[in-house]
């Protein structure tokens, strides 16, 4: 059964989209089957991956379109706000998304959601559809708290909604090793969050920011560049980790 993980941050412009595509491409390139979700009514995620969402009619249904990185795509634009105030009228409309991706779930090994800028309904229906949040972060000094705030939606989510979600890792973003502030708040995170932050950290590079205008992930533009190699570490990371927990579960069940 696919494995699906929310890439939410409710700060903006934090990478969250450039994660999830970049991710998305980089376990495709290992042969894994994976569907990348844009639940943001911005459709970034649907741009940066080749798909002009000014041409999509978004969550009408669910449609699974081919990409530029063998990646398997549901599109969205402004519609999906729309589809949001319709949630609010609905019962357990928190599950929607759950509901909708039961039946096709089966056919991948990761289902990664893009999420919007905030912990609103789209985003509590991807922790409710998800296993676990992958929470990309730039290492500034207000980001801990912002961070704060979102564990407790996920802990929140966790006694409500959804039992098993749990967090995937913190990743760090557009990285500067010579900013001392960065370095500082990369350390408090570590001392803080242990183990959930993930060694591979994704520098700042400018192939990432132009890859999206050529509406390719950036390994499919520059596959030397600093950002390709970052995050094709840290699909191998997240595979290494999935297998080690997988051997963990079975010498419990032994
Ligand atoms: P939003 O909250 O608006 O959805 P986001 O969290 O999805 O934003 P992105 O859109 O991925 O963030 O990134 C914000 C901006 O920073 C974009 O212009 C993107 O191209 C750029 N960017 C992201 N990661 C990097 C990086 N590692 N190096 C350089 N630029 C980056
Ligand atoms: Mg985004």
């Amino acid at each position: 059964m696919g494995k699906i993980i929310a890439v939410a941050n409710q700060k903006g412009g934090v990478g969250k989209t450039t994660t999830s595509v970049n991710l998305a491409a980089s376990l495709a390139a290992t042969k894994r089957k994976v569907l990348l979700i844009d639940l943001d009514p911005q459709g970034n995620t649907t741009m940066a991956s080749g798909i002009d969402k000014y041409k999509v009619h978004a969550f009408d249904e669910v449609v699974c379109r081919e990409t530029s990185g063998l990646y398997d795509l549901i599109a969205a634009n402004s519609d999906v706000t729309a589809a949001e105030i319709k949630l609010m009228q609905v019962y357990s409309r928190e599950q929607r998304l759950k509901t909708a991706l039961a039946p096709i779930r089966d056919k991948y090994d990761f289902i990664i959601i893009d999420c919007p800028p905030s912990l609103n309904m789209l985003t509590v229906n991807a922790m409710t559809a998800a296993d676990s949040v992958l929470v990309p972060m730039q290492c500034e000094y207000y980001a801990l708290e912002g961070l704060t705030a979102l564990m407790d939606t996920v802990s929140q989510l966790t006694s409500v909604v959804n039992n098993k979600l749990h967090i995937e890792g913190i990743l760090r973003t557009m990285y500067d090793p010579r900013n001392r502030l960065a370095n500082d708040v990369s350390e408090q995170l570590k001392r803080h969050f242990g183990d959930k932050v993930y060694r591979t950290v994704i520098p700042r590079n400018v192939r990432l920011a132009e890859a999206p205008s050529f509406g390719a992930p950036v390994m499919y533009y520059d596959k030397s560049s600093t950002g390709a190699k970052a995050y094709l570490a840290l699909a191998g990371e997240i595979l290494r980790k999935a297998e080690q927990n997988k051997q963990k579960l079975q010498k419990t069940i032994d």
